[in-house]
């Protein structure tokens, strides 16, 4: 493992590799970030971890400051990595002035999680924009925990850096079904008992809508489930997996997605299933 702190430094290290496999975080690394890392090895020598707190991506200041900050911990996670480069760029190695552009994104961009955090996404699609254009990748991964982020990253990706492959890997949960998160580390130990209640919602509406149920009845009834026990939702809903588009009668390839507050911390899940045919 090596750990690079500049643009410069990290320029001359990548400076003869080829094949190139980036993983773009924001630290607080857990199993779910080293799923990717142990894909990532899996395909090349030459993987590069880089660990950026992008205030870019944030609506709120006290979501900024509040998100974990654990690099030493990060760090002596990453050292048994033998062919890992971790980039933990300042600030202003990434943003020499602030970002001002506006990209143009699909109208996705401003629905689901794009409706309640109002250019979240821009704010996504300029640090990968920057750490893409300093660090050519032949190919990033990404986790679907994060479906509609990486949806959105490989329609950049398309047209932006069409030589770049963006793999998308398996959700990582613990024995209750909760998707690891840098957030869960907001809560109590005691209190993630009670956040899986998401997921298991989630859950129960997927497995009603595989068996042909009327799903929109199932989401309001796991919407009012989830207030009585005190979570404020965003959305939750049902969408088709290969374009996030609303899910038309006959559509097979189905995710239901949500997004919701408990105890002021904002956690998102999705799970993706099919419909039978004969349903
Ligand atoms: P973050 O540090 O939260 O920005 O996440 C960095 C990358 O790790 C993103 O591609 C996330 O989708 C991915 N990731 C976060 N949590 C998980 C998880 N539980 N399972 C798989 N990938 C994850």
């Amino acid at each position: 493992m090596i750990k690079v702190e500049s643009v410069s430094g990290l320029r001359a290290l990548l400076n003869d590799k080829k094949n190139i496999v980036f993983i773009p975080t924001m630290g607080n690394l857990h199993e779910g970030h080293l799923s990717l890392i142990d894909q990532a090895t899996l395909i090349s020598r030459t993987v590069v971890v880089s660990i950026f707190i992008n205030p870019a991506q944030f609506n709120s200041s006290q979501d900024l400051e509040k998100y974990p900050r654990t690099i030493g911990q990060d760090i002596a996670l990453l050292r048994p990595y033998e062919n890992v480069i971790i980039f933990v760029p300042q600030l202003n190695e990434i943003y020499p002035e602030t970002p001002n552009i506006n990209y143009d994104l699909p109208p996705i961009a401003n629905e689901l999680c794009g409706k309640y955090r109002p250019g979240h996404f821009n704010g996504v699609i300029t640090v990968i924009d920057r750490l893409f254009n300093l660090i050519k990748p032949q190919a990033a991964i990404f986790g679907k925990k994060d479906y509609q982020q990486l949806h959105l990253i490989k329609e950049f990706s398309k047209v932006s850096y069409p030589t770049i492959e963006i793999i998308g890997m398996p959700t990582i949960r613990d024995g209750n079904g909760l998707a690891l998160s840098s957030r869960n580390n907001l809560f109590e130990k005691e209190q993630l008992i009670d956040i899986s209640f998401f997921n298991q919602s989630l859950t129960n509406i997927a497995h009603h809508a595989q068996s042909g149920q009327n799903y929109q009845e199932s989401i309001l009834f796991g919407i009012d489930a989830l207030k009585e026990r005190g979570w404020l939702i965003d959305y939750i809903e049902v969408r088709r997996s290969s374009d996030l588009k609303v899910a038309l009668p006959g559509d097979r390839h189905l995710i239901i997605l949500g997004a919701a507050n408990y105890k002021n911390i904002r956690l998102i899940d999705n799970i993706e299933f099919c419909i039978d045919g004969s349903n």
